[in-house]
């Protein structure tokens, strides 16, 4: 087999790898955040950053930081799937905040 040959199997069988590591990484992620218990209210950390689990609830006095439209599923903190009802945050790891979310620390998707 010719050196050409050779690397080419040896760079197929590289990105063989990666495709299928990628792609349990993936799986699992979405695993993952499927199974994620939702983040209690009560939490304290989720406390001191005035989460809430439903943002339509708030009102200026309450959180005179909030914007009317902002939510964790538009948040760019928050990796739930589309659509999804909940999803993970990088704020509250291993916790799932609902999409319909809302806490101090939102900082609007770009
Ligand atoms: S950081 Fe963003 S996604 Fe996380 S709880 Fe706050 S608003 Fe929701």
């Amino acid at each position: 087999m010719s050196d050409a040959n050779t690397l080419s199997r040896r760079r197929f069988l590289s990105l063989a790898a990666l495709a299928a590591a990628g792609t349990s990484g993936l799986i699992a992620t979405r695993a993952v955040a499927a199974d994620l218990p939702a983040l209690a209210a009560d939490d304290p950390l989720a406390k001191s950053l005035n989460y809430v689990p439903d943002a339509s609830k708030l009102t200026a006095a309450s959180a005179p930081t909030f914007k009317p439209g902002s939510a964790c599923a538009k948040c760019s903190l928050y990796s739930g799937a589309a659509g999804a009802a909940s999803g993970p945050c990088g704020i509250f790891a291993g916790k799932a905040v609902s999409a319909k979310g809302w806490c101090i620390s939102y900082a609007a998707k770009a």
